[in-house]
Parts: C-alpha cells; sequence; structure tokens
C-alpha cells in the first residue's frame, strides 16, 4: 500500500517493521467537548487504512490515545473558556465526569460512523508514570534540562528538530497557547513536566516535584507503551503537524535513539460552507447535528469517501444530501440483489474488477476513484451473484454497513397486507388502484419500491419525511435572483427568523394590517428553526397570500439568509425587519418618503454616528453613518449597484454597519427618520447569548469590517469626533 508520506513528502510504499504485522498510532479525542466532523473525517482516514491493511491480510495492532483530564489546562477551566467544562463544573460535576461523558459520545459517533474501535483507548491520565519515564530518559541523554520543577525539551540539542514540518520553531507556535514562558533557555523549547502552581487540583508526583505533563509527551509514551519505540504508520489532521508531531518525533527519537515513525500520514481539514469550521462561526456540526437534521451518519461517510485525505473537503448539507441518496441507491441494489441470489465472488469474471479496486485503495487511498469503480461495477454485466459478492467485498473497505439491507425491514401486518393486496391488483392489471393503495401507504410512512426481484416496503427515513414536508434550500446560491425583474409592489418587507417564535409571530402580525394601505409582501426567511416557527410560518404562508416563506435546511449566517431575502425581493422598497421589533402603526409611508430622494441609501429609525470608526452613537433623526438592521429600508433598484451582502458575517452584528458602509461607498447618504411607529423589544438573540459569546461572534465580524472599511474615514459624516456616549460600542 502506497502512502503520503508527510515525513519525505513523498508517496511510499508502506513497509512494515515486521513482516504482516502493522503498528498504527492516531491521535485521538480530546475529551472535554464533543468531537465535530471535521475530527471524524480525520479517524475516517486512519479507518480505512487499517480497514484496507486488514482485509489485506494484514494484522493491524491500532492505538488511539484518549486526551483527558490530564492535559486539559486548568487555565482553560479558571477562565471560564470552555463553556460546556464551565457549566459541568458549576453543577458540581469532576473533571473525570465531563472526561468520561465525552469518552462516551466519542465513541458512540465512531460506532455510529463504522469507524472499527481500536486496539487500544489509552487515556492521558493513566499513562502519566510512562510521561515521566521518557521524560527521565531525555533528561538522561541531554535532550531535557529542569528549571524550578519544570523540564523543557532543548529543541537545539535535537538537530534533526523540523524535518517533519519544516518549520523549526521559529514562529513559536507554543506561545499561542500559553504565555511566553522565561524559564526556558531557548524560545522554542517546549514543556515535557509543568510545575504545578499552588491550588492546582489535577497534579502528580514525579522526580521534579508535583506537576503535570506537557503537550506532546502524552503520544511518545503512550505510543511506546502499547506498540514499542518505532511505528509503522502515525496519523492525524494537518493542524497536529506543528508543533505536536514535530514534538512526538524529537521526544521519541531523542529518547530511544531510533526512527520513530516510518509512515507520518495526515488527513486534510473538513471546511464547512466554505470556511474553517469553529465554534464562533457556529458551523462546527458534530455528528448528532446531522442527525438531527435527519441524516444517516453513515450518509458522512459516503461523503468522506467522495475526497481523497490529502485535499480539503467543503461539507455543505447538499453535498450530504446527495451522499445520502448514493448511501440508499447503494442499499437498494444490496436489497434487491440479495433476494435474487446469494453472493459469490469467486467467478473468474470478478478477478478484474477486485484487481482495479485494490489498485485504486492501493494507490494512496484514492477512495473517491474506489467508490467511483464500485459503482461501475454494479453497473457491469457480470453474474447478480458476483455483482452482490463484490459490493459485499468492497464493502469491507469502505466500511458502509451494506450488509444491513439484506435484512428486511419489519413492517406492521397491515402494510405487509396493503402490499400484497397491490399486488394482486397490479396483477389484474388494474393500476389505478394499484396506485392508490401505495399513495396510501406513503400518507402511513411507508415507502414501496419495485425492482426486478420484487416489491418490498420500508418506513421513510427521517430524511424523506423532512423533505415532504417544504422545499429548503441549503445556501443562498440555491435561491434564484429576481434583481433584473421590474418591480411587483411598492414593498418587501424581509424578515429572518430562527426559532423564538412568539417574537416573529408579534413581528410578521403587526406588520399584516399595514397591507391593507400599501400594496407589499412579506418575505421570511426561516433559517433553520426547530421551535415550531416553522409549522406556524408555512400554515401563516398558506393562509394569506402576501406572506412567503422559504426555509433552509440548516442554519444559515446571517448575510446569507439576508441574501435570500434580498434576491427574492419585488417591491420598489425593501424592507429588513428584526423579530424583536413590533410595528404599531403605518411606518412603512415615512420610510417611503425619506426614501424618495434620490440621494438617500438606507433609511431606518436608528442610525449610528462614528468618529473613529471604533464607538458609535445612536441617534434618532438626521444624517447617519450607518443604520442599524432593526428596521432598515432602501430602494430595489440601489441593489446592483452595493450588491449582496458578505456572507462571511455569519453572526448578525455589525453587518449592518458593513452593508450600511457600502452605501456610503457608492456615493449615498444614510438617514435616521426619527419617532417611527415602531416599538423595540427584547432582542432575544443578543440577550440569550453568555458575555464571553458575544465578544466571540461580534469580533470576528468587527474585524471584518474594519478590514475593509477601517483606512475609509472621509466616508464619515464627522471624522474625528469624539462621540464619548459608548453605548453602541461595536468592539
Ligand atoms: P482534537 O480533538 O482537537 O485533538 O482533534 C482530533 C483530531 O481531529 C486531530 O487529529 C486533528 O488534527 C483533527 N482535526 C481538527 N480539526 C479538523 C478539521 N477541521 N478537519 C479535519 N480534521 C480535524
Ligand atoms: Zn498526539
Amino acid at each position: 500500500m502506497r502512502l503520503s508520506n508527510t515525513l519525505s513528502r513523498k508517496v511510499e510504499e508502506l513497509q512494515p517493521l515486521e513482516l504482516g504485522l502493522v503498528r498504527m498510532y492516531s491521535c485521538g479525542p480530546t475529551v472535554y467537548r464533543y468531537a465535530h466532523i471535521g475530527n471524524l473525517r480525520t479517524y475516517l482516514m486512519a479507518d480505512w487504512i487499517r480497514r484496507a491493511l486488514e482485509v489485506q491480510g494484514l494484522r493491524v495492532i491500532h492505538v488511539k490515545n484518549i486526551t483527558d483530564v490530564g492535559h486539559m489546562r486548568q487555565e482553560v477551566l479558571e477562565q471560564g473558556e470552555d463553556k460546556v467544562i464551565a457549566s459541568a463544573i458549576a453543577e458540581g460535576k469532576t473533571p473525570q465526569e465531563i472526561a468520561q461523558f465525552y469518552t462516551d459520545a466519542f465513541h458512540r459517533d465512531e460506532a455510529k460512523l463504522g469507524i472499527l474501535p481500536a486496539t487500544y483507548f489509552p487515556k492521558a491520565t493513566d499513562h502519566i508514570q510512562e510521561m515521566v519515564q521518557v521524560t527521565q530518559s531525555l533528561q538522561e541523554r541531554g535532550y531535557a534540562y529542569e528549571v524550578q520543577g519544570n523540564v523543557y525539551f532543548a529543541v537545539s540539542k535535537f538537530t534533526d528538530y523540523g524535518k517533519l514540518s519544516g518549520n523549526i520553531g521559529g514562529d513559536l507556535l507554543e506561545g499561542v497557547r500559553v504565555e511566553v514562558d522565561l524559564l526556558k533557555r531557548d524560545p522554542r523549547d517546549f514543556t515535557l513536566w509543568k510545575a504545578a502552581e499552588p491550588g492546582r487540583v489535577l497534579r502528580w508526583p514525579s522526580p521534579w516535584g508535583d506537576g503535570f505533563p506537557g503537550w506532546h509527551i502524552e503520544c511518545s509514551a503512550m505510543s511506546t507503551r502499547y506498540l514499542g519505540e518505532q511505528l509503522d504508520i502515525h496519523t492525524g489532521g494537518v493542524d497536529n503537524i506543528f508543533p505536536h508531531h514535530e514534538g512526538e518525533l524529537a521526544q521519541s527519537e531523542g529518547a530511544f535513539g531510533k526512527p520513530f515513525v516510518q509512515m507520518w500520514v495526515h488527513g486534510q481539514h473538513l471546511l464547512a460552507d466554505g470556511v474553517k469550521m469553529s465554534k464562533s462561526a457556529a458551523n462546527d456540526y458534530t455528528l448528532d447535528d446531522l442527525e438531527a437534521n435527519g441524516f444517516d451518519p453513515m450518509a458522512y461517510r459516503y461523503l468522506c469517501l467522495t475526497v481523497r485525505y490529502g485535499t480539503r473537503l467543503n461539507f455543505t448539507f447538499s453535498a450530504l444530501r446527495a451522499a445520502q441518496r448514493g448511501l440508499q441507491r447503494l442499499r437498494n441494489r444490496v436489497w434487491e440483489w440479495s433476494i435474487a441470489a446469494s453472493p459469490n465472488a469467486s467467478g473468474i469474471e470478478t478477478q478484474q474488477w477486485r484487481q482495479a479496486f485494490w489498485d485504486r485503495v492501493n494507490g494512496d487511498l484514492d477512495m473517491p476513484a474506489a467508490l467511483a469503480l464500485t459503482w461501475e461495477m454494479t453497473r457491469s454485466d457480470i453474474s447478480v451473484k458476483s455483482r452482490l459478492g463484490l459490493l459485499l467485498e468492497f464493502d469491507r473497505v469502505l466500511g458502509l454497513d451494506l450488509e444491513s439491507a439484506v435484512q428486511e425491514w419489519d413492517v406492521p401486518e397491515y402494510v405487509a397486507n396493503a402490499e400484497k393486496r397491490r399486488n394482486t391488483l397490479r396483477a389484474q392489471r388494474d393500476y389505478s388502484t394499484a396506485d392508490s393503495v401505495r399513495r396510501q401507504l406513503a400518507d402511513q410512512g411507508f415507502i414501496l419500491e419495485d425492482s426486478i426481484s420484487g416489491t418490498r416496503t420500508r418506513p421513510k427515513s427521517e430524511l424523506e419525511k423532512r423533505q415532504e414536508r417544504w422545499k429548503e434550500v441549503s445556501s443562498s446560491k440555491e435561491v434564484s435572483s429576481l434583481m433584473d425583474v421590474s418591480d411587483g409592489l411598492e414593498f418587501s418587507v424581509g424578515i429572518v427568523a430562527c426559532n423564538y417564535m412568539s417574537d416573529v409571530q408579534r413581528c410578521v402580525n403587526s406588520l399584516l394590517p399595514l397591507g391593507d394601505r400599501h400594496p407589499m409582501e412579506i418575505l421570511v426567511v426561516d433559517n433553520g428553526s426547530t421551535d415550531g416557527t416553522s409549522d406556524w410560518l408555512e400554515d401563516k404562508a398558506n393562509q394569506d397570500s402576501r406572506v412567503r416563506v422559504i426555509h433552509t435546511d440548516h442554519v444559515l449566517g446571517e448575510a446569507a439568509a439576508k441574501n435570500i431575502l434580498l434576491k427574492q425581493s419585488l417591491g420598489t422598497y425593501v424592507v429588513l425587519m428584526d423579530t424583536s421589533i413590533e410595528a404599531t402603526e403605518d411606518f412603512l409611508a415615512p420610510l417611503a418618503r425619506a426614501l424618495s430622494d434620490e440621494s438617500v441609501g438606507i433609511a431606518g429609525p436608528w442610525g449610528l454616528l462614528s468618529g473613529d470608526l471604533r464607538h458609535f452613537e445612536e441617534i434618532e433623526d438626521g444624517q447617519a453613518d450607518a443604520i442599524q438592521a432593526y428596521c432598515f429600508a432602501f430602494r430595489r433598484a440601489l441593489l446592483s449597484e452595493v450588491d449582496l451582502m458578505r456572507e462571511s458575517f455569519r453572526f448578525y452584528r455589525n453587518l449592518d454597519l458593513e452593508y450600511s458602509f457600502c452605501f456610503l461607498d457608492r456615493g449615498y447618504r444614510n438617514m435616521a427618520v426619527g419617532s417611527l411607529p415602531l416599538q423595540r423589544h427584547e432582542h432575544r438573540v443578543w440577550t440569550s447569548l453568555a458575555e464571553d459569546e458575544r465578544e466571540e461572534l461580534s469580533q470576528g465580524n468587527f474585524r471584518r469590517f474594519l478590514k475593509r472599511w477601517g483606512h475609509r474615514q472621509e466616508l464619515l459624516l464627522e471624522p474625528g469626533r469624539d462621540h464619548n456616549h459608548d453605548d453602541h460600542d461595536h468592539h
């Protein structure tokens, strides 16, 4: 088997040190949070390597460490950076209980994805002794030194440092994690053992006094304990290469004086909706999130098969939907053929297919090609028993658990009877009655599928049930633009709704009476609501033709959701409203009056003024630098000039600044229109967030705003003026 070796930067043939046995180590999960699907992609890569080796007759000892509380930094706990931990501790749970909770969740996720359990799942806290031993060896061999109970790895002593990543430690990545440590002789040196500060609970005795291990040492210690001093394969995500794996390599080769790992294999990252996954972008999806959206976890495995491990994979829900369809079709093949024949792949006709499959798998794990070949094979003219046999054989590597499709579904008796009745009707050529039986079954939640070898009835999948309710879009790209279509009404009032149903109801209901005075439409993007808001909106739209709802299949970023509104609006004036606002009377007429002045860009009741682009003061009347998103109106004709919103703004905050400046940039004036009959209620999207979340979410957007507009002070009405009311502090 050939794999891309990060160490040699080449695709190389794996040559296990011991014939027939592969020693493999995978950097495993940090268990004070759920694994996100990016982490799981990296574990899937290791699983495909392992399966491929095992199916080809090698024995694999696979170690996947669990980074539990041993390494969990007390600082992280104390700063409350991790809300989950902070709240668990507040609930009186111990760090061990938290770690156990997430360890269990991790094992469940792996099982759902068909990832084979590692031979060993060592926990860091169970191996402190081994970490101390490796550290001692390093000290004895002159690669480590002690300062006041801390032990550091002396990077300058290990001449090979940097051979894995090409990074010789110049950029001091450790400094990002921990504050710069003045006890180090060389800033590149990294911690092997750290003295426990007074009051620290998680501490262990050592020859250097009580303390706790550094970041990289756990993997050197646990790999040696279970696999010996030399490994054949070591896997992880690309972010592990430096400093983690560079550190591991230096430690293990320094301590044992032998090449540590033959083949370093790193998986490229998973992006979500085109950007890096992160908490603050709210796109660090978990497997539970996918299931909550009606997906089968195996569809995610299938999706990961479609992109090579060395290539970044952009996760989208529409790609996942396609993957689930592909998976369902493969399952259907298995079911269909297993009725007709028993699997048997021993025939001569299977040889070429098998060879081609392994060429792809062994060629640096080209799983997309292996999957494509599998599909080609299913459509080939070899016998059904060969096709079924090969499909199940290939699936030992693919891991999609296709065999489970062989089993018939357990359906209630009335369903089985209906199926028989339909068969009889069809035999009598009464197709229309037969069809009504099928429709009836569909209403009862069952799908009838015909194939060459017979008929079966299966319960609808969660995804199928969801998709029947209404159409859902996955991104703004899927929505067509009406920008070039001429005005159809006076007003398009646009709302983005995500839960907080009573707010949505209040807002929409307050707008409806205005429809008697103005030709208008109320456009709502139902942005992944899960609390019944979707149903309420759907009903409303069915009752009232002025209300139009576009449902999304997950929570889109704020700019993306608003872009859907902008693209779909048909009114002369577009009015974007927040669901915390209630109209008490006609506020549209005064807005239209303000906007009839061709020099005005955005008009709205709540404006902002700034002298420095950092502090903003709220004003209620007159010209403003920006208009707040609570209510924000402009002429639709201007859309082609200012363009849609930047979708990198996933959180709502500061998007209004950004978009206001687009109008200023085009030479328009933004106007606060005072005392409109609008009532501002609690802005629950904001008040429901914890202080640290607000900070984190706002800051990213503020940085984006400043990056683009920070040097454009001249756009401000009064540059340099000191607006000392910081009541609307945007950074
Ligand atoms: P952690 O739980 O943070 O230690 O990460 C577990 C594994 O997931 C490591 O091997 C990481 O390199 C990998 N990983 C982290 N983020 C991503 C991502 N976005 N895509 C793929 N793998 C990732
Ligand atoms: Zn590791």
